[in-house]
Protein backbone atom coordinates (compact mmCIF):
# COMPACT_ATOMS: atom_id res chain seq x y z
CA UNK A 1 0.00 0.00 0.00
CA UNK A 2 3.29 2.33 0.80
CA UNK A 3 4.35 1.59 -2.49
CA UNK A 4 0.99 2.18 -4.26
CA UNK A 5 0.82 5.90 -2.77
CA UNK A 6 4.17 6.41 -3.30
CA UNK A 7 3.77 6.20 -7.12
CA UNK A 8 0.45 7.76 -6.74
CA UNK A 9 2.22 10.84 -5.25
CA UNK A 10 4.82 11.17 -7.47
CA UNK A 11 2.30 10.63 -10.84
CA UNK A 12 0.38 13.51 -9.25
CA UNK A 13 3.44 15.82 -8.89
CA UNK A 14 5.02 15.26 -11.95
CA UNK A 15 1.61 15.31 -14.09
CA UNK A 16 0.94 12.96 -17.29
CA UNK A 17 3.63 11.13 -19.20
CA UNK A 18 1.57 11.91 -22.53
CA UNK A 19 0.91 14.49 -24.80
CA UNK A 20 -2.68 15.63 -24.34
CA UNK A 21 -2.60 15.80 -28.16
CA UNK A 22 -5.34 16.37 -30.19
CA UNK A 23 -6.38 18.41 -27.75
CA UNK A 24 -3.18 19.98 -27.20
CA UNK A 25 0.66 20.28 -28.76
CA UNK A 26 2.42 17.16 -29.06
CA UNK A 27 6.09 16.95 -30.67
CA UNK A 28 7.28 15.60 -34.04
CA UNK A 29 10.44 13.24 -33.50
CA UNK A 30 13.24 13.38 -35.24
CA UNK A 31 13.83 11.38 -38.58
CA UNK A 32 9.78 11.41 -38.80
CA UNK A 33 8.17 9.90 -42.03
CA UNK A 34 5.29 12.34 -43.21
CA UNK A 35 3.65 13.39 -45.97
CA UNK A 36 5.57 13.24 -49.94
CA UNK A 37 6.53 16.32 -51.61
CA UNK A 38 7.36 17.09 -54.82
CA UNK A 39 9.85 20.45 -55.53
CA UNK A 40 8.31 21.56 -59.06
CA UNK A 41 11.07 23.65 -59.27
CA UNK A 42 13.92 20.61 -59.70
CA UNK A 43 11.37 17.62 -60.90
CA UNK A 44 12.63 16.74 -64.55
CA UNK A 45 9.65 14.40 -64.87
CA UNK A 46 11.81 11.38 -65.52
CA UNK A 47 9.75 9.23 -63.55
CA UNK A 48 11.97 7.09 -61.70
CA UNK A 49 9.77 8.05 -58.28
CA UNK A 50 6.45 6.11 -60.29
CA UNK A 51 8.57 3.06 -60.85
CA UNK A 52 9.64 2.56 -57.66
CA UNK A 53 6.65 3.52 -55.82
CA UNK A 54 5.44 0.29 -54.70
CA UNK A 55 2.13 1.45 -53.48
CA UNK A 56 1.07 3.21 -56.67
CA UNK A 57 0.67 6.28 -55.37
CA UNK A 58 2.28 8.47 -57.89
CA UNK A 59 1.04 9.20 -61.21
CA UNK A 60 2.67 11.34 -64.01
CA UNK A 61 0.48 12.40 -67.15
CA UNK A 62 1.60 14.44 -69.62
CA UNK A 63 -0.34 17.53 -71.00
CA UNK A 64 -2.47 17.52 -74.12
CA UNK A 65 -0.61 20.24 -75.47
CA UNK A 66 2.72 18.04 -74.66
CA UNK A 67 3.91 21.56 -72.95
CA UNK A 68 4.33 19.91 -69.61
CA UNK A 69 2.94 17.40 -67.50
CA UNK A 70 1.11 17.05 -64.11
CA UNK A 71 2.57 14.77 -60.95
CA UNK A 72 0.49 13.67 -58.70
CA UNK A 73 1.03 11.85 -55.35
CA UNK A 74 -2.43 10.52 -53.91
CA UNK A 75 -1.23 10.86 -49.95
CA UNK A 76 -3.65 8.24 -49.49
CA UNK A 77 -1.79 5.27 -51.14
CA UNK A 78 1.41 6.22 -49.95
CA UNK A 79 2.71 4.10 -47.36
CA UNK A 80 5.61 5.97 -46.36
CA UNK A 81 8.08 3.23 -47.39
CA UNK A 82 10.56 7.01 -48.81
CA UNK A 83 11.40 4.80 -52.07
CA UNK A 84 10.69 7.41 -54.28
CA UNK A 85 13.20 10.39 -52.21
CA UNK A 86 15.61 7.27 -52.25
CA UNK A 87 15.92 7.43 -56.02
CA UNK A 88 14.81 10.96 -57.11
CA UNK A 89 18.03 11.63 -59.10
CA UNK A 90 17.55 15.31 -58.57
CA UNK A 91 16.43 15.63 -54.48
CA UNK A 92 12.88 16.77 -55.95
CA UNK A 93 10.99 14.09 -53.89
CA UNK A 94 11.36 14.44 -50.08
CA UNK A 95 9.61 13.53 -47.39
CA UNK A 96 8.36 16.28 -45.12
CA UNK A 97 7.10 15.71 -41.09
CA UNK A 98 4.18 16.08 -41.63
CA UNK A 99 2.19 13.58 -40.03
CA UNK A 100 -0.94 15.37 -39.79
CA UNK A 101 -2.77 12.52 -41.85
CA UNK A 102 -6.72 12.77 -40.09
CA UNK A 103 -9.20 13.41 -42.32
CA UNK A 104 -13.02 12.36 -43.03
CA UNK A 105 -13.96 9.42 -45.43
CA UNK A 106 -15.59 12.09 -47.94
CA UNK A 107 -12.08 14.11 -48.31
CA UNK A 108 -9.68 11.31 -49.14
CA UNK A 109 -9.63 12.18 -52.87
CA UNK A 110 -8.71 15.38 -52.17
CA UNK A 111 -5.57 14.59 -50.35
CA UNK A 112 -3.07 14.99 -53.25
CA UNK A 113 0.13 16.71 -53.77
CA UNK A 114 0.02 17.76 -57.58
CA UNK A 115 2.19 19.82 -59.30
CA UNK A 116 1.95 21.04 -63.78
CA UNK A 117 5.11 21.41 -64.30
CA UNK A 118 5.88 23.29 -67.34
CA UNK A 119 8.95 22.40 -70.45
CA UNK A 120 10.77 24.57 -71.45
CA UNK A 121 12.51 25.66 -75.06
CA UNK A 122 16.52 24.02 -75.71
CA UNK A 123 18.83 27.31 -75.66
CA UNK A 124 19.78 25.72 -78.76
CA UNK A 125 17.48 24.10 -81.12
CA UNK A 126 13.98 25.06 -78.98
CA UNK A 127 13.34 21.10 -78.25
CA UNK A 128 10.43 21.43 -74.71
CA UNK A 129 12.38 19.63 -72.16
CA UNK A 130 13.37 20.20 -68.58
CA UNK A 131 16.66 21.94 -67.59
CA UNK A 132 18.73 20.23 -65.28
CA UNK A 133 18.70 21.48 -61.68
CA UNK A 134 20.91 24.09 -61.06
CA UNK A 135 23.22 22.13 -57.97
CA UNK A 136 23.05 19.16 -60.44
CA UNK A 137 24.47 20.80 -63.04
CA UNK A 138 27.69 22.48 -60.98
CA UNK A 139 28.16 18.48 -59.25
CA UNK A 140 28.17 17.39 -63.11
CA UNK A 141 30.54 19.79 -64.50
CA UNK A 142 32.16 20.41 -61.54
CA UNK A 143 35.90 18.66 -63.13
CA UNK A 144 35.18 21.13 -66.62
CA UNK A 145 36.13 24.57 -65.70
CA UNK A 146 35.56 25.67 -69.21
CA UNK A 147 31.67 24.86 -69.60
CA UNK A 148 29.27 27.24 -67.59
CA UNK A 149 27.22 24.65 -65.83
CA UNK A 150 24.17 27.65 -66.19
CA UNK A 151 24.52 27.30 -69.48
CA UNK A 152 25.09 24.04 -70.47
CA UNK A 153 21.78 22.77 -68.49
CA UNK A 154 19.27 24.55 -70.32
CA UNK A 155 20.61 22.71 -73.10
CA UNK A 156 18.35 19.48 -74.61
CA UNK A 157 19.97 16.04 -74.05
CA UNK A 158 20.74 15.99 -77.81
CA UNK A 159 22.59 19.36 -77.64
CA UNK A 160 24.23 18.87 -74.48
CA UNK A 161 26.12 15.92 -75.91
CA UNK A 162 26.91 17.90 -79.39
CA UNK A 163 28.43 19.88 -77.15
CA UNK A 164 30.18 17.13 -75.35
CA UNK A 165 31.44 16.30 -78.88
CA UNK A 166 32.62 19.65 -79.62
CA UNK A 167 34.83 19.97 -76.67
CA UNK A 168 36.43 16.46 -76.52
CA UNK A 169 37.54 17.50 -80.58
CA UNK A 170 38.67 19.96 -79.18
CA UNK A 171 41.13 18.32 -76.64
CA UNK A 172 42.19 15.59 -79.54
CA UNK A 173 45.46 15.74 -80.93
CA UNK A 174 45.54 17.25 -84.69
CA UNK A 175 46.28 14.53 -87.20
CA UNK A 176 49.67 16.03 -87.96
CA UNK A 177 50.72 16.10 -83.92
CA UNK A 178 49.92 12.40 -84.44
CA UNK A 179 52.53 10.01 -84.32
CA UNK A 180 52.01 7.46 -87.30
CA UNK A 181 52.56 4.83 -85.16
CA UNK A 182 49.54 6.11 -83.24
CA UNK A 183 46.97 6.40 -86.21
CA UNK A 184 45.00 3.24 -85.70
CA UNK A 185 42.69 2.97 -88.95
CA UNK A 186 39.34 0.53 -89.66
CA UNK A 187 42.14 -0.77 -92.28
CA UNK A 188 44.82 -1.65 -89.98
CA UNK A 189 45.30 -5.38 -90.54
CA UNK A 190 44.83 -7.43 -87.40
CA UNK A 191 46.78 -10.58 -86.36
CA UNK A 192 44.72 -13.89 -86.67
S1 LIG B 1 10.23 13.79 -58.47
FE1 LIG B 1 12.31 13.10 -58.97
S2 LIG B 1 12.09 10.97 -59.65
FE2 LIG B 1 10.04 11.91 -59.70
S3 LIG B 1 9.82 12.63 -61.82
FE3 LIG B 1 10.60 14.36 -60.61
S4 LIG B 1 12.85 14.24 -60.86
FE4 LIG B 1 12.03 12.25 -61.49
S1 LIG C 1 6.90 7.29 -49.90
FE1 LIG C 1 6.80 5.23 -50.89
S2 LIG C 1 4.60 4.85 -51.15
FE2 LIG C 1 4.81 7.06 -50.71
S3 LIG C 1 4.91 8.03 -52.72
FE3 LIG C 1 7.04 7.63 -52.12
S4 LIG C 1 7.55 5.59 -53.00
FE4 LIG C 1 5.29 5.82 -53.03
Amino acid sequence: MAGFLKVLFRNLLEGPSTDPFPLGETFTPARLRGRAKVDPTICMGCGVCRHVCAAGAINITHLPDDSGYTITIWQNSCCLCASCRHYCPTGAMSISDDWHSAHPEKEKFDRLEQHTIKYEPCAHCGTLMRPIPAHLAQRLYAKNPDIDPELIRHLCPKCRQIEDAKRNACLLPSPSEEKPEERVTSATPTKE
